[in-house]
């Protein structure tokens, strides 16, 4: 199954992968991949509950500063990066591609579910895909998000930079870098496997007031959590 995934991912250029995994499923334009995501065994999101707890590497966070570059596919909120901000995990140097938002949260803890997560999108050396998931409850403001709400783009309007904007994909995660680690797949047709997904154990918080805005510009895009089909979630120690 991994190996099919790699070989779809190549076929695919970088950018149209990444579009796959954000945009929500558009189930009736993808009957020749409605097997996979009707039948894959390794399908995401999950409900994260049991887990097995391993001496996985630190996440090293090596996240730089970049100008805003932005769009509203009308799915979701992506925000583009180039600059070589990337993870370290172990040996892996994941590069960073784009983050973007999903109203709800999609994954869950123990069966609580989130009014928001943000998929922060990696290329790992080998071709496959890493999304880091930082998830957010309401609760305390964030700062981070009081940067971007005002300028939040619209639906339909063209891709566009900020001029004197800048964005820190750091600013965004937790603290504490401890993460549960699962094997999973786009959350949007094809619903290729092969996906390596890191979910950071820290919730984020938003106030009630940053959510709404974020529900004016992003519709409901999450996918329903799928069955584990026995696959094991490693976390962190
Ligand atoms: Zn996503």
């Amino acid at each position: 199954m991994a190996g099919m995934a790699s070989s779809l991912n190549r076929r695919r250029a970088g950018v149209s992968l990444v579009w796959l995994l954000a945009v929500a499923p558009v189930w009736a334009a993808a009957p020749a991949h409605a097997s996979l995501c009707e039948r894959g065994r390794q399908q995401s999101p999950i409900d994260i509950v049991a887990t097995s707890r391993q001496p996985l590497p630190a996440l090293q966070v090596a996240y730089r500063p970049a100008p805003l570059r932005w769009v509203n596919d009308g799915h979701t909120v992506r925000v583009r990066f180039s600059n070589g901000s990337h993870l370290q995990l172990g040996a892996d140097r994941l590069t960073l591609t784009q983050f973007h938002f999903h109203l709800p949260g999609g994954d869950r803890l123990r069966g609580e579910a989130f009014p928001l997560a943000m998929h922060f999108l990696h290329r790992a050396p080998d071709g496959r895909l890493v999304p880091l998931v930082v998830l957010w409850r309401l609760g305390a403001p964030s700062a981070a998000l009081d940067a971007l709400l005002p300028d939040l783009p619209a639906a339909g309007e063209p891709e566009r930079s900020v001029s004197g904007v800048t964005v820190d994909p750091a600013a965004w995660l937790p603290a504490a870098r401890g993460y549960y680690r699962y094997d999973g797949s786009e959350t949007a047709p094809p619903c290729s496997e092969g996906v390596r997904w890191l979910v950071l154990k820290q919730p984020q918080t938003l106030s009630a007031g940053q959510l709404d805005q974020l529900r004016q510009r992003i519709a409901p895009n999450a996918r329903a959590v799928q069955p584990l089909n026995g696959r094991v979630v490693q976390e962190t120690l």
